[in-house]
């Protein structure tokens, strides 16, 4: 592709965000707030990535099991959204923290409003395509849209894309799955009405299984009613007693930044739908009379590109709970890989209660490129800790981060690498964000190293 001098300049702000995932709505709001001219670009016409275009059903965990850990921007659009969604709905989850259901249609509006009370801009129906590099920065974004294509000329750029598009576009060096090639899975999720919770609830109880179906999933394989695979569904999220959300069956060997993978997903995806649909209206009681009424606007990606960054977060520092000097957010999701074939098996590895590890500023740097950074599912980890980190509470964390950080940067001129830390530690504390009992402080831990013990696998 030729390098874009003829191209119109259509904006230039202090800092551009890539991506209105949760990721890219955190530091979109952090930045503005922080006093940048800041432009949000979103290729969809809402906001929300994975939560609202692929309808994952539900926020992961928020806490430790004992306390919040993700505060700030992000707890903040969490109680929100449980307000916005009505009476009914504020009244069952405000004590929740930990898998809230998300209500779509409130989550999208909830994030427009409070994206744009934060002074951001926002650019929807507009893909970032192209970079244009001088040295090791970043001079402008190609974008195309229905207006045609231009550039953005920022002083920083926050890439939120979910899949490290700006960072692998700028020639940023990544991995992507695992040492075979290996990927997680994506699933088709979707919403059904006509449900009836209580008749569910008490088929659970009365058949001796997790809300998971355990032993119905297994019984409709057996029969040919469900291909094999995962032996329970994954989350099922009740928005209300008749409406519930699925993340439930995989759709194995697919590479979400290939299109042609992508349109596959969707088409095989629809159609495992349809084979579900069918298995519930048979098989449990609650779910006889349902209708599915929306299903993913595209095949829920739970793994792509992992940058190399200026540090890589291995599972070594997961099982420790390392904190580090520059730590600007706390993790404590379980490492929760997805099988990545039918006859494979889940990876998971939980932390004790109350415990969780840091997530350092230098995960967030891409290698070799000074004024950008990369936030969300993408960051610099192992693969393992990539299965931990990807979930959306730790999203808007590391988000808040990188708009913060960005703010900062775009005062003084410097790049990101120049962002005073315990500055930045100090701002994300002040505006709400969790960073342990010392930030900055780093305990003496013994590192582990080798053989990691996951906990028992579960399909
Ligand atoms: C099936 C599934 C189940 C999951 N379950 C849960 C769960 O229960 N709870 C939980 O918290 N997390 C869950 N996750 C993980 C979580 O949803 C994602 O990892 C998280 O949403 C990532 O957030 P993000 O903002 O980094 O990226 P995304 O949500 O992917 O958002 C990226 C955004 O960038 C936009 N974009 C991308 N490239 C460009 C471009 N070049 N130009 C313009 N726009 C672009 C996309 O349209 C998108 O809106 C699940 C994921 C999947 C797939």
């Amino acid at each position: 592709m030729t390098v874009s001098s003829e191209l119109p300049i259509s904006y230039t702000p202090d800092v551009v965000v890539v991506g209105g995932g949760a990721t890219g709505v955190a530091a979109a709001m952090a930045a503005a707030r922080n006093g940048a001219d800041t432009l949000l670009i979103e290729q969809r016409g809402y906001l929300g990535g994975m939560g609202t275009a692929a309808l994952v059903p539900a926020f992961c965990p928020y806490s430790d099991g004992e306390k919040p850990i993700i505060r700030g921007i992000g707890l903040d659009l969490l109680n929100e959204m449980k307000r916005e969604a009505g009476d009914a709905f504020h009244e069952r989850f405000k004590e929740q923290l930990d898998w809230v259901p998300i209500d779509v249609e409130t989550l999208k509006r909830v994030y427009d409003q409070q994206v744009l009370e934060s002074g951001a801009k926002i650019l929807f129906h507009t893909v970032a395509d192209q970079v244009l590099l001088e040295g090791d920065r970043i001079s402008g974004l190609v974008i195309s849209n229905k207006s045609g294509r231009s550039v953005v000329q920022a002083k920083l750029y926050i890439d939120a894309s979910g899949d490290a598009d700006l960072a692998a576009l700028a020639g940023v060096p990544f991995q992507t799955g695992g040492e075979n090639g290996e990927l997680q899975p994506g699933t088709m999720c979707y919403l059904v009405t006509g449900a009836d919770k209580a008749r569910f609830d008490q088929f659970c109880q009365d058949s001796g299984q997790s809300k998971q179906l355990d032993k119905t999933i297994v019984e409709a394989q057996q029969n040919g009613d469900l291909p094999e695979g995962r032996k329970r569904v994954s989350g099922i999220a009740w928005i209300t007693d008749a409406i519930a959300g699925f993340n439930f069956g995989h759709i194995f060997g697919i590479d979400g930044t290939s299109a042609e993978d992508l349109t596959y997903a969707a088409i095989e995806g629809r159609k495992l739908i349809d084979v579900q649909i069918k298995f519930l209206r048979k098989y449990v009681p609650g779910f006889e009379n349902i209708h599915l009424v929306h299903s993913g606007d595209q095949i829920g990606i739970r793994e792509t590109r992992r940058i190399a960054g200026d540090y890589t977060l291995v599972v070594d520092d997961f099982i420790s709970m390392r904190t580090f000097e520059d730590d600007i957010a706390r993790n404590a999701y379980f490492i929760d890989i997805h099988l990545a074939n039918a006859s494979s098996t889940m990876v998971i590895k939980h932390l004790p209660k109350g415990k969780s590890h840091g997530v350092p500023y230098r995960c967030m740097l891409p290698q070799g490129k000074s004024n950008l950074i990369v936030a969300g599912r993408s960051v610099s980890s192992d693969r393992p800790v990539q299965g931990s980190l990807r979930v959306m509470p730790n999203c808007f964390a590391m988000g808040q981060a990188a708009g913060t950080a960005a703010a900062m940067a775009s005062v003084t001129g410097a790049g990101f690498r120049e962002v005073n830390i315990p500055e930045l530690q100090r701002k994300l504390v002040e505006q709400g964000a969790w960073l342990g009992e010392n930030p900055g402080k780093v305990e003496a831990v013994t590192v582990a190293s080798g053989h990691i013990e996951y906990d028992e696998e579960s399909n």
